[in-house]
Parts: structure tokens; sequence; C-alpha cells
């Protein structure tokens, strides 16, 4: 059966969360209950991005630098691109983080040809804001909501397999085949009777896939 691979970005491509990583690093003031908000469901991607941009403090150019400095990648990441390239099996990276972060950081390690959905990072001198244009109707939270991105986006008799780490990711644990799911996701799956299998890093999905 074919293999689509739908990834989440941040934490789980990345070692560290990039939204997480320039909020802590540029943000101005008590962002950490705009988060917990977000986390708990209280406020949207969208509304949660728009309240902590107004305590940024950053240049386009700042943020790049900072990302390119800081963020690094799971250490088989490019093995499991190359190994999906030699099986014919799809990735499609699935984001409710930004764009900006995506196109970075995989330029930073010569990244090229995976599509990818996530919001749109808009910067105009210090000020930003976000766009949603993979929002869906029947998700009030998500910027770019991966429930439905998946159902769009797999093909009729492929196993859709979902990795992912957080919360972003929820929606997407209710519409894939198989998930492989750390930190939060995992918790959540486990708690909701959700199958997952826990796993490390991209060389656990090698080896499955290889078994497959
Ligand atoms: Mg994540
Ligand atoms: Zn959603």
């Amino acid at each position: 059966m074919k293999i689509v691979f739908f990834i989440d970005f941040d934490g789980t491509i990345t070692k560290k969360d990039t939204c997480v990583a320039m909020t802590e690093a540029f943000a101005r003031g008590n962002w950490q209950e705009l988060e917990y908000k977000w986390q708990k469901g209280e406020l949207s991607t969208a509304e949660c991005a728009r309240e902590t941009f107004k305590l940024f403090d950053v240049t386009e150019e700042e943020l790049r630098k900072f990302l390119i400095e800081n963020i690094a990648i799971d250490e088989h990441f490019i093995s499991f691109i190359e190994f999906c390239r030699q099986k014919g099996h799809d990735i499609y990276i699935l984001s409710d983080g930004y764009d900006f972060n995506i196109e970075t950081v995989l330029g930073k390690y010569g990244i090229k040809g995976i599509p990818y959905f996530a919001n749109k990072l808009l910067i105009e001198g210090r000020t930003f804001d976000i766009k949603c244009i993979h929002s869906s109707s029947a998700c009030s939270r998500c910027g770019t909501c991966k429930a439905e991105l998946i159902e769009k986006l797999k093909p009729e008799n492929s196993l859709a397999v979902y990795v992912g780490d957080s919360y972003s990711d929820i929606c997407a644990s209710k519409k894939a085949d198989i998930i492989f799911a750390k930190g939060v996701l995992l918790s959540h799956c486990r708690k909701n009777g959700i199958p997952a299998i826990a796993y490390n890093d991209f060389s656990d999905i090698i080896n499955w896939a290889n078994s497959q």
C-alpha cells in the first residue's frame, strides 16, 4: 500500500518549536499566559499569535538570523527524506506555525521540494501578523487545520502516517491511519485511547517503514 507521510514541523522536524523559541527571544511582556490559554484551547492560533505579536520587538532580518543560529533539525530527518524519495513515499509538512520559519530552517539545511502547508507570517518593519490560509470552518482553533488537509491530500487506498509532538497535532490525530507521537501528542493519544506509536527520532520512522 502507498504510504503518505504527514509531518509536523515545530518540535518534530526541528528540535525546538520555532514559534516558542522566537517568542522567548523577542516578546517583551507576559506571553506565557497567552501560550497557556492557547494550550487550553481558550485562544485560537490566530488570536494567540496576534496578541503575542503585540509584544514582539524584532525585524525580519534579526528573526532570520536567530532561526539560522538557534534551530537544529532531527539528525535523521535528511536520511528520512532520502529514504522516502527512494521508496516513492510522499511527504507533506503540515504546520500550525509559519511559512517563514519553515523556509528559513529548511533553507539552512539545503532541503528543497517538500510541499508544506502553514500559516503566513507577515512582517513589515517591526510589525508582525499572521494570515491563516488553511483554516477549516469545522475547527475554531487551528490556523492551519491538519484534519482537513489530511482528508484533502490523502490519495485513495493509501496509508496516511502522521508524525507529531504537540497540541496542534490533535486534529491530525483524528484523521491519520498511523500516528507516531512524542510529548504532548503522545500523552493526548494515551489519555484518549487513540492508538499511537511512541518514537524518539526519524530513524524510528525509517525502521518502521522498512518493515512494511
Ligand atoms: Mg509541533
Ligand atoms: Zn483543527
